[in-house]
């Protein structure tokens, strides 16, 4: 049973401000993919709902005037999943979003929502951490923005305040063009499954050497995560195998994985290792180089 006490529908963004301000106690629905749960679930706090699905201005993708890349947080895995945009410049986040649900979920779960929600499996995450990609947030008197490796607080917890809404996340030009990149998501089965463990990778090269290389992983902590001292070890290195192998030693270092009903934390651990090594050897075939 869904216990929904009001819902309303906004007509705009600036409607569902003031509409969350009015009513303290709601809640954005986007997708639903997730609030609809909770709701049946009867966890509290999802009985006020403020409805900003297919709101036209958090719908749109496109790059500004300096090529930056905007994506509306309204925007769908299937809308991802279909834009040129994504995919000519950022294959990987299109990678994530084929890996979300089954097509059913792609077609009605949002990226904002799968960000705001501040859980550490949530697919988009990695591609998003290794990204750079800031994110747009409006509320009542100001517009902020905040870069996703600050916007993630603890489980289930983000940057947001009453009555703030993230609009859209921008990746600047320096922060795709020229990066090769790869996500893998690795779960108990191919579809319909949260990862175990998420990790996505974008590195530059010049001469065979790493002139920058981004590692970031979804489970591999409390929240999603960036990996400094892995990142730093590999800054300026030459291509070889033995790069993957000690990439795949240090992110040890780098990384909290819990036990949970899903997987042991030992196991984790060997996906997160492992997972270093295919993703960064991906990325590395797709700048050309041979690994
Ligand atoms: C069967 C099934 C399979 C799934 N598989 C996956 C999977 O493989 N990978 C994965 O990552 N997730 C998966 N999910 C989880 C879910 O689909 C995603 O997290 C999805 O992206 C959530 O988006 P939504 O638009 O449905 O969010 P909603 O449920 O509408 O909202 C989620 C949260 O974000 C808040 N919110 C939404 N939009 C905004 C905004 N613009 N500004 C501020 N707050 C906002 C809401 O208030 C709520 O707290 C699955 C869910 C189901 C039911």
């Amino acid at each position: 049973m869904f216990d929904l006490k009001k819902y309303i529908k906004a007509g705009s963004v600036d409607q569902a401000i003031a509409l969350l301000m009015e009513n303290p106690d709601a809640k954005l629905i986007a997708g639903g993919t997730d609030v609809l749960i909770k709701l049946r679930d009867g966890k509290p706090g999802f009985s006020e709902l403020v409805d900003i699905h297919d709101l036209k201005e958090l719908k749109e993708i496109r790059q500004d005037e300096a090529n930056n890349i905007l994506i509306g947080s309204g925007t769908t895995f299937s809308d991802i999943i279909q834009s040129d945009i994504i995919n000519n410049h950022l294959p990987m986040l299109c990678e994530a979003a084929q890996s979300v649900g089954g097509p059913q979920i792609r077609n009605v779960a949002t990226i904002g929502g799968n960000v705001c929600n501040g859980v550490t499996s949530a697919d988009s995450a990695p591609s998003l951490f290794a990204l750079n990609a800031v994110l747009e947030i409006r509320g009542k008197d100001a517009a902020r923005q905040v870069p996703v490796s600050k916007f993630y607080l603890g489980p289930g917890k983000v940057d947001l305040k009453k009555g703030e809404i993230l609009t859209s996340f921008r990746i600047t030009l320096e922060n795709y063009q020229g990066y090769f990149g790869h996500y893998y998501k690795y779960a108990m089965r191919n579809a319909m499954d949260i990862a175990t463990i998420g990790c996505a990778v974008s590195l530059k090269i010049k001469n065979h050497i790493l002139t920058d290389f981004r590692i970031a992983y979804g489970v591999a902590g409390p929240v999603p995560i960036r990996c400094p001292k892995t990142e730093s070890l590999s800054m300026n290195k030459k291509v070889c195998k033995t790069l993957l192998d000690e990439i795949s030693r240090t992110i040890e270092t780098d990384v909290s994985p819990r036990t949970s009903w899903r997987a042991s934390k030992e196991f984790r651990m060997n996906i997160i290792k492992e997972l270093s090594k295919r993703a960064t050897k991906e990325a590395l075939i797709r700048a050309g180089e041979q690994v």
